[in-house]
């Protein structure tokens, strides 16, 4: 086979992809692997029985299914549902936003690459842009997005370590001055891998940056308020005109539904309805289908502060139960949790690196992810990022359990290699 360089692009062999090709494996449920990897949400019974509920509706009412099943949405996503959600926007937050200014996609991870590509790359007179990520640990998900080379610049955070085994990231403000080459900020608020989640005056300041530099601060909201609302800390979720904010329904338990929202400016959700009409014709109906009548009701808020964010606080406190005893002794640190469904584990002045770790415990059927991949555009070569591991806390207890019993077993023989 022959492939253009974007074949070429998206074949190349990558950490990555091998990653998510044993995440795949093991969430296929092929031999006995204790999955802390990926981030899938959990099923949490009270909500998928809510949206069984829907679709049972909708197979009950005439016409309703054949019309779901039959008919592309616009390529802006589907009205009914746009509307509803910019009426609950402005009720729950008071911004300032109506249905023009919000598009669907399927998924936000399309979104990012639509937006990312919108503002890095290639610009006239052969200009290059990049993205910049002001806190880097950041979501692994981004770094492959970009269609030019050398597409992303990430800084390093200030570690505030804030207990004998607890630390915060935080943005460096002093490293970040911002030239021409940036062409948007993002940030993932609250964070994958790290549960971070950024503060109010972080944000504030971020957006003051941008703006002064008239380019896009783009936040992504796929674990924030006001679903799924997976945090366990009190924010003031932010937009206006210069934020791009990016949701999504998969946290919220339809990551099957593919359904990406961006809130954005007039300009900039016309640009994304037109890339989504070339790229995907449409967005997928099913999404918007299944969580119309939640947000046209509200009770989607309600649902995200009553059940899912105490799943995940409950899930949360029991995954750093179960690790802290095992680690006792060690030189740990775990980033701390207020948000999304990570436990960020710095192991400090471990002897092997985070991917030997990884292959030893893959070899005990664990799964975790490296920290290594989740620093995209970091130039410099830095320790810390073999220091860390992502651990996933969503999935059964007995195997978060499990599998946490493990971990630290590797993790203590690792540090008593030191001799
Ligand atoms: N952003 C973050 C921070 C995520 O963790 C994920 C998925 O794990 C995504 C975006 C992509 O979500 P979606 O399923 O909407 O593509």
């Amino acid at each position: 086979m022959r492939l253009s360089a974007f074949g070429k692009r998206f074949t190349r062999p990558s950490g990555i992809l091998q990653l998510m090709e044993d995440l795949g494996t093991a969430l296929a449920g092929r031999g006995n692997t204790l999955m802390l990897g990926g981030g899938n949400p959990g099923h949490i019974p009270e909500v998928q029985r809510l949206f069984r509920a829907r679709l049972q509706e909708i197979l009950a009412t005439p016409g309703e299914f054949e019309q779901l099943i039959g008919n592309y949405d616009p390529p802006k996503g589907e009205a009914g549902f746009i509307d509803a959600l910019a009426t609950l926007l402005r009720r729950e937050f008071g911004w300032d936003l109506g249905p023009e200014n919000i598009a669907l996609t399927p998924g936000s991870q399309s979104g990012f690459f639509m937006l990312f590509n919108m503002f890095a790359g290639v610009f006239d007179h052969g200009k290059h842009k990049k993205i910049l990520l002001p806190l880097a640990p950041e979501y692994i998900g981004y770094a492959d997005l970009g269609l030019a080379p050398h597409f992303f610049t990430a800084k390093r955070p200030v570690i505030n370590i804030l207990d004998r085994h607890v630390f915060k990231y935080q943005v460096d403000f002093s490293d970040l001055s911002l030239t021409d080459e940036i062409g948007a900020i993002c940030v993932s608020r609250p964070t994958n891998p790290t549960g971070n989640v950024l503060t109010d005056e972080e944000i504030m300041r971020l957006a003051e940056l941008a703006q002064a530099q008239g380019i896009p601060l783009i936040i992504d909201n796929a674990y924030g308020a006001p679903f799924p609302n997976i945090l366990f800390t009190e924010i003031r979720p932010v937009w206006n005109r210069s934020i791009i904010l990016c949701m999504s329904l998969s946290k919220l338990g339809l990551p099957g539904a593919r359904t990406g929202i961006i809130i954005a400016s007039e300009a900039i959700i016309e640009t994304v309805a037109n890339l989504n009409a070339i790229l995907n014709l449409a967005s997928g109906s099913l999404g918007p289908a299944l969580a119309l009548k939640l947000v046209r009701s509200g009770e989607i808020t309600r649902i995200s502060r009553k059940i899912i964010t105490p799943y995940y606080q409950k899930r949360m406190e029991q995954a750093l139960a179960w690790l802290r005893p095992g680690l006792e002794g060690c030189e740990y640190y775990v980033h701390k949790p207020e948000g999304a469904l990570f436990l960020w584990l710095w192991l400090r002045d471990l002897p092997i690196t985070s991917a030997e770790l990884y292959q030893r415990l893959k070899q005990r059927g664990v799964l975790v992810v490296p920290g290594h991949y989740f620093f995209p555009g970091l130039e410099e070569a830095w320790r810390h990022t073999e220091e860390c591991i992502r651990i996933t806390y969503s999935q059964a207890p007995e195997i978060v359990q499990k599998g946490l019993a493990i971990l630290a077993e590797e993790v203590k023989k690792a540090y008593a290699e030191d001799g």
